[in-house]
């Protein structure tokens, strides 16, 4: 798949003034449920009304969607509310159903992602259609993994094409469900600026308190738009109930984000920037030439070490190098998490840099 201008024409199509806004339930619950929240978002700036009709479950015994008479219920939203409607497909049975309700928007889950197989299901059902179809995140951070489901929907011909990210799932305990790994999102739109890029901040926190920040930073980072599961008793949803906000809030949300242009023409506004990235490059250069010198001590160490006999790692004399560094760093204004990170990979070069001279 190559970028193409053609892979945003869909967006760019719809006009919006704002960002694409995707919201509505985890699942469809009951009618009157799917009813009442589509009729609570109607007139806002949501475009696309969500809701889950077949629901993967991480655990048998829960919900697990109300199927097939829930895209009776979406039909119903777009005759009284005008809402686009979207729901996640995960085999050929789904699709068929789903286009046959005429549902506006397709998505791919994060645990469908995972299988070529059911990927390749899904796009050899939906070949040629005018759907548009987005692809959410692979439940691990595998960047080739989620690009390959978007080739092969783009190779069954679907043009209306986009990606959702949603995180990753981690055995670590953080506060978010599931890590954004930002870089990921940015590498993938770095290498497609053109394949329009939703963020899933209701999937990333877990938690609603959480959703209004992970939205800005998407918007900071030039997300083209958010899905937002949303339903008017978060408390009682039938799954993901931690993690759902209301119509009210939903609104309330809109008002308080900050909207990025992606760029602005004003000639100040571009000189100091053209001056501050020139700062930023010999900074840089500045960062690679000093790693390139202390990898060169490294590398004398690593002598010294292999006429002695003595082991690569010295579990004492690390603690203390990241002891002070955060110590350091702190007084930078670097958080605790950076120096870390940041220590640990130059660490981790240094042992290769040393093990490959000591098993010279
Ligand atoms: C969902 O959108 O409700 C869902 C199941 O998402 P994911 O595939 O990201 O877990
Ligand atoms: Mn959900």
């Amino acid at each position: 798949m190559e970028n193409s201008k053609e892979l945003r024409t869909w967006l760019d199509d719809l006009q919006l003034p704002h960002p694409l806004v995707i919201a509505g339930p985890c699942s469809a619950e009951t009618e009157d449920q799917v009813l009442q929240i589509a009729n609570e978002l109607k007139d806002s700036d949501v475009s696309y009304y969500r809701a889950g009709i077949w629901k993967p479950r991480t655990r048998p015994g829960n919900f697990e969607g109300v199927g097939a008479i829930g895209l009776k219920w979406l039909q119903k939203v777009k005759e009284e509310t005008g809402l686009k409607t979207a729901t996640e497909v995960a085999n050929r049975t789904h699709v068929d159903l789903a286009l046959e309700h005429d549902i506006d928007l397709l998505w791919i889950g994060a645990r469908s992602t995972v299988s070529p197989f059911i990927v390749q299901e899904i796009a050899d059902a939906l070949k040629g259609t005018d759907k548009v179809v987005l692809v959410k995140n692979p439940v691990n951070p595998d960047l080739s993994l989620w690009l390959g489901a978007v080739e092969r929907l783009s190779k069954a011909n679907i043009k209306k094409l986009g990606v959702i990210h949603r995180g990753f799932s981690t055995y670590q305990k953080t506060k978010y469900r599931n890590i954004p790994e930002w870089q990921l999102a940015i590498e993938l739109q770095t290498k497609f600026p053109d394949l329009p890029l939703i963020n899933d901040p209701s999937h990333i926190t877990g938690k609603r308190e959480l959703v209004f920040d992970i939205s800005q930073t998407a918007l900071d980072l030039n997300f083209d738009g958010l899905m937002i599961e949303t339903h008017t008793d978060p408390d009682n949803a039938w799954s993901d109930a931690a993690q759902q906000v209301t119509p009210t809030s939903l609104k309330q949300m809109f008002k308080d984000l900050k909207m990025r242009k992606e760029t602005d023409e004003a000639a100040e506004y571009n000189a100091q920037l053209a001056n501050l990235r020139a700062q930023i490059d010999v900074l840089d250069n500045e960062l690679i030439d000093l790693l390139g010198k202390r990898m060169k001590v490294s590398d004398g160490i690593g002598e010294l070490k292999k006429k002695r006999n003595v082991a690569v790692l010295q579990t004492n004399r690390w603690n203390s190098i990241l002891g002070n560094m955060i110590l350091e760093g702190e007084q930078r204004g670097l958080s605790e998490e950076f120096v870390l990170r940041m220590f640990k990979a130059i660490h981790q070069e240094s042992i290769n840099h040393q093990e490959k001279i000591i098993n010279a």
